[in-house]
């Protein structure tokens, strides 16, 4: 029934994990996709992984953190593609540490690419959105923004200021046809998790109800139903994947 023939979509952070598989995922529904991450060569890379699959694709480096290249990203989108219907704010990094040792730039660094990007490319692409009266906004939080991590203070804090951007900024163009909802992975096997010491993820997995680790797929699925036509009433939301590790009354 989801059907993404003509939608064009743009995918932060979709060189691997996470925003890789909601980018292919799109793409095998019919969108033309933009993938993005920091580094040009796996942008090309994927491109012409997609390309060779017979999707259409453009791979384009850009730092999220940086309003100017979260324009410019923007506008190779358009003028690739023309008007961007699903915009996927995925792209985040971690930089663990106790408060007590945190530094400086872990705390800036962390907000800049985990949250201010979001302003960022939703600012770069709200008027192509408002000339749309429509389209899709979807951020990409995380569990740790709802309950807390030890040593995740930053992460967790921009997560939780995703969740309230993302509530506000649906309030400010919902009269717009345009929704904004967020997803909250749980643990993922992606890249960003690899690092888990098999003692810590015995500890995680007793308090998963599904009692296992997700994969990207699992959230890449959900994304590509909150992207489509079919999910044109809901907005503002949070939705969590997470095999039942925070249920929210
Ligand atoms: P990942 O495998 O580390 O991939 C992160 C992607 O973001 C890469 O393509 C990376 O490419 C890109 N990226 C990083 N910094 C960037 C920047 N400044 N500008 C543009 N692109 C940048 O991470 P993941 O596990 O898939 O996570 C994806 C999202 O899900 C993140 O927002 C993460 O916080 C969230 N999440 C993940 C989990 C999990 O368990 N994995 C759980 C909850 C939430 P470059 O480094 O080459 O730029």
């Amino acid at each position: 029934m989801i059907d993404y023939e003509g939608k064009i979509a743009l995918v932060t952070g979709s060189t691997r994990g996470i925003g890789y598989q909601i980018a292919l995922n799109l793409a095998k529904l019919g969108a033309k996709v933009v993938i993005s991450s920091r580094n040009a060569e796996d942008c090309q890379q994927v491109q012409k992984e997609f390309e060779s699959n017979g999707y259409t694709c453009l791979g384009v480096a850009a730092d999220v953190s940086d309003p100017e290249a979260c324009k410019m990203l923007a506008n190779a989108a358009i003028e690739a593609f023309g008007p961007v219907d699903i915009l996927v704010n995925n792209a985040g990094i971690t930089k663990d540490n106790l408060i007590m040792r945190m530094k400086e730039d872990q705390w800036d660094d962390i907000m800049n690419v985990n949250l201010k990007s979001v302003f960022n490319m939703s600012q770069a692409l709200l008027r192509n959105f408002l000339k749309l009266r429509g389209g899709r906004i979807i951020n990409i939080t995380s569990v740790v923004g709802q309950m807390g991590n030890a040593g995740q203070a930053n992460y967790a804090a921009s997560k939780a200021g995703i969740i309230g951007f993302t509530k506000s900024l649906a309030k400010e163009v919902g009269s717009r046809g345009i929704t904004v909802n967020a997803v909250a992975p749980g643990y993922i096997a992606t890249d960003m998790t690899d690092a888990i010491t098999d003692d810590a993820r015995d500890k995680l997995f007793a308090q998963i109800p599904l009692g296992r680790i997700g994969a990207a797929a699992d959230v890449a699925n959900l994304v590509a139903f909150l992207g489509s036509e079919q999910a044109g009433y809901i907005t503002g939301q949070v939705f969590n994947v997470d095999g039942g590790l925070v249920m929210q009354g």
